[in-house]
């Protein structure tokens, strides 16, 4: 059974969080939009998950000035890098693709392991920082919004999820923040989308292959990543959200130690 078969289920107000996802969408490359010719201001993270795969093409649909990346952290799927090829060549909106420092990674294998991430919860981070912090770091700069496919129902640490995030100074716009799981598979069905045939495989979300499982039916969605880990520990630090509700940034939520190449091992 495919994952469109599995849930393409629209919610009845499906047709509200479709013109609600256009709007904001329209809204930010609108607001955020470049002067004299320079980029917006605002761009996608993708992970190529099926909710970005969404919002893409809505960016592509309604021909929004709003570019997209990627994060390619060097530990991805097959299925991931097989669908980004695709998406780079489909995609009108221009696709940036950033990779962490090859010395950073490097070092940081000589010394703790490929897999260091199941040792413990600091150097699962440590890897994330190389890979994926401080990659995004570099994604954002000089952009003062960002999009993801942040959805409520995704995982009780996401249950507050609002459409447009302005706690930090860089404004987060989750468009797909009212939709469910069964809208964002009726949508790729009616568009006839390329999603990661790891979908079908039982993984709703996917990040990099050491990191990532299938999940059984009745499973909360984030279930599948970082499964050896507590459920509070379990974000990478691109969505962290301190006790008091604000966002911690994407480079200082982890050790500095783990950022910089190392001169020797
Ligand atoms: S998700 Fe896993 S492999 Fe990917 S950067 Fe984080 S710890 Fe490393």
């Amino acid at each position: 059974m495919t994952a469109i078969e599995l849930n393409a289920r629209p919610h009845k107000d499906y047709s509200l969080h479709l013109q609600e996802a256009q709007h904001v969408l329209a809204q930010a490359a609108a607001q955020y939009a470049g002067a004299d010719g320079d980029a917006a201001r605002v761009t996608q993270a993708s992970s190529l998950g099926a909710e970005d795969m969404v919002i893409s093409h809505i960016i592509n649909r309604l021909q929004l000035d709003i570019g997209i990346f990627v994060l390619e952290t060097g530990r991805l799927h097959k299925e991931t890098l097989d669908l980004l090829d695709q998406f780079k060549a489909d995609s009108r909106a221009p696709v940036t693709v950033y990779k962490p420092v090859e010395e950073a990674v490097v070092q940081f294998v000589a010394k703790e392991g490929l897999d260091a991430m199941y040792k413990s919860i600091d150097l699962r981070k440590a890897c994330c920082n190389i890979r994926k912090m401080e990659p995004l770091e570099r994604a954002l700069k000089g952009k003062e919004a960002w999009i993801t496919g942040l959805r409520r129902e995704q995982s009780g640490a996401r249950a507050e999820v609002p459409l447009v995030d302005t706690s930090e100074p860089r404004v987060k716009i989750n468009p797909l923040a009212n939709w469910t799981w069964g809208d964002v598979w009726h949508y790729i069905k009616e568009s006839k989308l390329a999603y990661n045939p790891l979908h079908d495989a039982f993984f709703p979300s996917i990040g990099c292959e050491p990191c990532t499982r299938a999940i059984s039916m009745g499973e909360d969605f984030r279930s599948g990543r970082w499964w050896w880990e507590d459920e509070a520990a379990k974000e990478c630090g691109l969505h962290v959200k301190h006790a008091d509700g604000s966002e911690a940034s994407p480079v200082s939520a982890l050790p500095v130690s783990a950022l910089a190449p190392k001169a020797s091992v």
